[in-house]
């Protein structure tokens, strides 16, 4: 008989129903569900799970606290290594991760440790357990950014008994966890609570402040992490790409999510959104542009890329929920100019088809142009979300910071950029990323600055 290899699959809202609203779509599991996965992890003595996750949870341990019924317990053994199991449970890429070296890949489904920690988290938000607040210690420490590598860098030196203060230019703490991710698939009332969380071991918060010049935090702190992420977008450099009616995912996104342009008139922002929408690019910001798109009313969704299936970089699952949700997928297929209507908005996309050659540097097949091949597609909304770059302002501001020729950071392996004291993360060093590389830096960077002060005598 063949093997099973499926895990259990988490509830999610029926397709007709989800796509009128941004509600969260997976339902998580019950508790009947959560205990009987639980229950088929095989508690490895050398488990390799735990090699996969890039901040080191003890998953074997909290997975057998949520066999055993217990599972607010369970969210704090995470919590021990991790300060955002309820995001981490929702959007990391656990398939290319723990689930991945979990051994039972081998002959079954993996054990669906995403799920899990989701499940562990949102039974320990209903028991509102209060965590304890850290010791504060002499060194002080700044964090550029609130996303999840400034978040994890700074929760885990207020653990290690250290005062850190987390200056954030937005006017809302979370970084792309608040403006990039919507909220049916991330809903913010949870991003919250994780800050909720990180503040309550100790981190002192100050939004609206924007960081320009180092030097001057270097005065009042003994170390810095620059967690200041990748927030500016790429664009096509096609002819037309001005054009009204052509956003960058980023705008688009951070209007929804941020200003709550879902709900105008309630919230004042509008976001104007045509019929027929084309959304370029085929990874987790693309998916997540074109679920808004039809959630904001518009009647048909294409994502045109220029690669195969096989390389989009988007989650699987995220790619599976776009097709349920009706959004068509044109493939080996690149954008080559815009053109607009009378009064000026765009109203069509010159199109080429691709073939795949040799793969690239970044390891996929490289696309190539179909001689003659182009085509004109009717559309009047263009969403371009080809990845974003590192964002600028501090490696302008801080010429003793190296940066790449690509915009990011250049730090070492542990963390340390080339100006003593300073240290960075996240995608302000690997443009854009995910969110448990960035935590998985921030991790590193807070040991590595915890040597740095203790060599330095500035240890408690
Ligand atoms: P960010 O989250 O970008 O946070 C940086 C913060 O620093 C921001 O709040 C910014 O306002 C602040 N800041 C910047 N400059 C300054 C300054 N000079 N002074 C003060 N504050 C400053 N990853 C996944 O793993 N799974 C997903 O499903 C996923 N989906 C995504 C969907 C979208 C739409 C987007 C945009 C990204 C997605 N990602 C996903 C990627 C992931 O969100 C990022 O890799 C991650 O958030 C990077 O974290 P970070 O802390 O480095 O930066
Ligand atoms: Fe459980 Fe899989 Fe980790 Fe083994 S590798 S402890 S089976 S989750």
């Amino acid at each position: 008989m063949a093997e099973d290899k499926t895990n259990a699959r988490m509830r999610e809202r029926p397709v007709a129903e989800r796509i009128r609203d941004f509600e969260e779509v997976p339902l998580g599991y019950t508790a009947q569900q959560a205990v009987a996965e639980a229950k088929r992890c095989l508690q490895c003595k050398d488990p390799k799970c735990v090699k996969g996750c890039p901040v080191e949870i003890d998953i074997p341990a909290f997975i057998k606290l949520i066999a055993q019924g217990l599972p607010a317990e369970a969210a704090s053994k995470i919590k021990e290594t991790n300060s955002l199991p309820a995001v981490c449970g929702r959007v990391c890429p656990q398939e290319e991760q723990c689930e991945l070296t979990c051994i039972l890949n081998a002959k079954k489904a993996p054990i669906a440790i995403g799920s899990l920690e989701r499940f562990a988290a949102e039974a320990e938000s209903k028991e509102n357990t209060e965590p304890r607040r850290s010791a504060a210690g002499s060194a002080s420490i700044a964090v550029i950014g609130s996303g999840p590598a400034g978040l994890t860098c700074a929760g885990d030196l207020a653990k290690l008994g250290y005062q850190v203060t987390v200056f954030e230019s937005l006017h809302v703490i979370g970084g792309v966890l608040q403006y990039g991710i919507p909220e049916f698939r991330l809903p913010k009332k949870i991003v919250d609570l994780e800050v909720q969380y990180v503040k309550s071991l100790g981190v002192k918060i100050v939004s609206d402040h924007l960081v320009d010049e180092i030097d001057g935090l270097l005065k009042e702190y003994q170390a810095v992490f620059v967690g200041s992420g990748a927030g500016l977008p790429n664009f096509l450099g096609v002819p037309g790409e001005n054009l009204p009616g052509v956003y960058s995912a980023n705008e688009f996104l951070f209007r929804v999510n941020m200003m709550k342009a879902y709900k105008f008139p309630e919230y004042l922002t509008p976001v104007k959104i045509g019929k027929k929408v084309a959304v370029i690019g085929a990874g987790n910001v693309a998916m997540d542009a074109a679920r808004v798109s039809l959630r904001l009313g518009a009647e048909e969704v294409l994502i045109v890329y220029r690669r195969s299936r096989g390389e989009m970089p988007a989650r699987r699952e995220e790619i599976v929920r776009c097709e349920e949700e009706g959004v068509k997928f044109h493939l080996l297929t690149a954008p080559i100019a815009l053109y607009p209507d009378q009064s000026g908005w765009v109203k069509e996309m010159e199109c080429e088809k691709m073939e795949l050659g040799e793969p690239d540097q970044s390891g996929r097949r490289r696309p190539i142009t179909v001689p003659g091949s182009e085509f004109k597609l009717p559309i009047d909304t263009v969403i371009v979300a080809i990845g974003n770059s590192p964002n600028p302002l501090i490696i302008r501001r801080n010429p003793g910071v190296r940066a790449n020729d690509r915009g990011g950071i250049i730090v070492d392996d542990r963390q340390a950029t080339s100006l003593p004291g300073v240290f960075a993360g996240g995608d302000i060093v690997r443009g854009s990323a995910t969110v448990i590389s960035a935590m998985g830096d921030g991790k590193r960077a807070a040991r590595r600055i915890d040597e740095y002060l203790r060599a330095a005598g500035q240890r408690l």
